[in-house]
């Protein structure tokens, strides 16, 4: 029964249009704008718009107005057609784009859409469910004007359901908000809300105090019509209440403001309620002049359940004056009306049945959508964890190969590093090698080679000492001038060895410079001139033009020394020696020719090195150590050139080096 009445009482007033003020949130308006008595277009109109723009999105790929259009199409079957199946079709579509796309804030208003729709067939559990769902959503987002509207939906469900604490907790949460909303025709409405669920609960002065509130509220906002309804509320209160002189005012002032109105359906409630109050005071003209006029109000605005009201009270009335034809009359219409509306009723009953029974059957596929989209969740986390998997595993082997790369580098650095060493104790190695060589080279020429000369010179001067007497002077000229020559032997001996032991120790002073090659083969001629004169030897310098040579002048003149002194050694008398110096490209080539006993391969092949040792006498017989070529390559090489033989034994041979120019 409560529900009942309370249902009645809600189609009444308690449409969404009292939140048609709250455009602060577009989505809201858009959304309530669905609810709204007045429609700017027929339904026909609204549904080939929305198919167009459905289409239209669909083929541009934008989902988020394929979506809107989606739920303006099962909000115009849902508020229009009530054919609920197309609503709950669409809202099936649209609840499953959002989903694939995660437009979590755009499913609230599908969950409002969808309570609505299981409101619409009498199924207030499965409403709620759905509110609940867009209060979850709503909690994620926390829009006060968004919560505002779900709390109130719950309020009505929860009224219609009987659970009237439940709708008033609902209420008052409402008004907790009113502030953040600053709506006063949201304050007002809940508190005619409120007003209600008192009536229902019996607790009339609350009832009466919340109504008036309200009044105050839609008087100061200048809203006619619900200001009208809640005198009418107020009016039927007292009626409750047996104050009918409070309730004839509040119904009459009520009449008033429909009349001007022109509220047809609101009219034939006033009359009826003033026509019912007179008759109640048995005032049965008075109660018929209202009743009649109610009758038409609610003929012209086809309100079964005012005409019904109207032609009872007028058959009964009729009946009490005692005008029996007229009270026939009404209680035929009164028959008819009422099998009129009970057909209705039962008909609206079977609909909401086997529309109920439709969208149960749809329910499956929103569970299935909603089973779906957790295997879709779980399939999202399980690529989720398996990516950050991959991501670990990559960022490892990157580790991995980075201290691959490290570790090869360092190797290839170290094994550098190592050659190095390698190399630099190779060379320390043959350098030792040939240390030991000159050192034994060294010792040798001490041990032997001085000593040869130096027992010669103590024999000569042994027999100048002990036979000076028995000696003739021609005798004793003879042993000074063998005693002279191995002085002279001894000297270029020592000379050399000291020379090259500076190399050596590297004492010796190197000093690259321009020097003429001319000069240094001059001189060396002047030098050893008298030595070859007295082996009747010929010495001719062919270099008469300076010759600009870059060297270390001692070194090279030491070199000339050395070649010229052997070429007079190993030539015997009568022989020529030629010096010659020639340029050729970058460099300058010097060369010794002598006319001598020259040598075989084999023994060219053992010259200027320091590992194995030749030396053989001179023509004269001269001694030699072995030591002068070897110190001529060392000092050739360290002013950057090559030293070199050629020869033919018996004809004679010819060395000659290179200088830089
Ligand atoms: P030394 O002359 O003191 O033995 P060298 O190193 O100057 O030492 O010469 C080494 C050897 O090379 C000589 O003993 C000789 O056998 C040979 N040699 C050098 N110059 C000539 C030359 N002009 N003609 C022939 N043989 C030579």
């Amino acid at each position: 029964m409560i529900k009942v009445i309370f249902s009645l009482l809600c189609l009444l007033l308690v449409t969404p249009q009292a939140f048609a003020q709250l455009e602060v949130d577009p989505e809201i308006a858009w959304y309530e704008r669905h609810f709204q008595e007045k429609k700017s277009k027929s339904v026909d109109q609204a549904l080939e718009e929305a198919t167009y723009d459905l289409q239209s999105a669909h083929r541009a790929g934008d989902f988020p107005r394929e979506i809107k259009s989606l739920k303006s199409i099962a909000l115009i079957h849902l508020t229009q057609t009530h054919l609920v199946e197309h609503a709950m079709n669409n809202f099936i579509r649209a609840l499953h784009l959002e989903d694939s796309l995660d437009l979590k804030d755009k499913q609230l208003f599908t969950f409002l859409g969808l309570a609505k729709l299981w409101e619409e067939v009498g199924d207030y559990e499965r409403s709620t469910t759905f509110l609940q769902d867009a209060l979850a959503i709503d909690e994620q987002y926390k829009s006060p004007v968004r919560l505002v509207r779900i709390l109130n939906e719950m309020g009505n469900i929860n009224a219609l359901q009987g659970k009237l604490d439940n709708a008033l907790e609902n209420y008052h949460l409402v008004l907790k908000y009113k502030d953040v909303v600053a709506d006063p025709s949201v304050e007002a409405k809940t508190l005619f809300q409120i007003a209600q669920v008192h009536e229902l609960q019996s607790k009339y002065s609350e009832s009466l105090e919340r109504y008036k509130e309200s009044l105050t509220i839609y008087r100061s906002i200048g809203d006619k019509k619900n200001e009208a309804l809640l005198l009418n509320d107020i009016g039927e209160l007292y009626r409750r209440m047996k104050n009918s002189e409070k309730s004839m005012a509040n119904h009459t002032i009520a009449l008033k403001l429909r009349q001007r109105l022109k509220d047809d359906h609101g009219l034939s409630v006033s009359y009826n309620n003033v026509g019912e109050l007179y008759f109640e005071k048995k005032n049965y003209q008075q109660a018929i002049a209202n009743l009649r006029l109610g009758l038409k109000a609610a003929r012209e605005s086809q309100n079964q359940i005012e005409i019904r009201k109207s032609v009872d009270y007028l058959y009964q009335s009729y009946k009490l004056i005692g005008d029996y034809r007229q009270a026939i009359e009404y209680q035929e219409e009164l028959a008819a009306i009422t099998e009129f509306i009970l057909n209705d009723a039962n008909e609206k009953q079977l609909l909401e049945v086997t529309n109920r029974f439709t969208l149960e059957q749809k329910e499956v596929r929103i569970n299935k959508l909603e089973t779906k989209s957790i295997v879709q969740q779980e399939k999202i986390e399980e690529q989720q964890q398996f990516r950050n998997f991959l991501f670990v595993l990559i960022a490892l082997g990157c580790v991995i190969v980075a201290l691959i790369f490290y570790m090869y580098l360092s190797k290839k650095r170290s094994n550098k590093i190592l050659e190095v060493a390698n190399t630099a104790v190779q060379e320390k190695n043959e350098a030792l090698i040939a240390l030991n060589a000159t050192k034994d080279k060294f010792f040798s020429i001490i041990s032997h080679d001085l000593k040869g000369p130096l027992n010669s010179l103590t024999s000569f001067s042994g027999l100048l000492i002990n036979h000076s007497d028995s000696l003739s002077k021609e005798e004793i000229k003879m042993l000074a001038q063998d005693l002279d020559k191995s002085l002279k032997n001894l000297f270029a001996l020592l000379e050399n060895l000291l020379e090259w032991s500076r190399s050596q120790t590297g004492n010796i002073e190197f000093k690259p410079e321009v020097i003429d090659m001319m000069e240094v083969l001059d001189v060396n001629k002047s030098l050893l001139e008298a030595q070859a004169a007295n082996k009747q030897i010929a010495i001719a310098n062919l270099c008469v033009t300076p010759l600009r040579v870059h060297a270390d002048k001692n070194s090279i003149t030491t070199v000339v020394r050395n070649l010229l002194s052997n070429a007079i050694k190993f030539t015997p008398p009568g022989g020529t020696i030629t010096l010659n110096a020639k340029e050729n490209g970058t460099s300058v080539n010097v060369s010794i020719a002598d006319t001598g006993v020259g040598m075989p391969k084999e023994v060219m092949e053992k010259l200027f090195r320091i590992d194995t040792k030749h030396s053989t006498k001179g023509t004269a017989n001269e001694k030699g150590t072995g030591l002068g070529l070897i110190l001529c390559k060392e000092f050739v090489e360290k002013n950057g050139g090559h030293i070199g033989v050629e020869s033919e034994v018996g004809k004679g041979s010819t060395f000659y080096f290179s200088l830089k120019k």
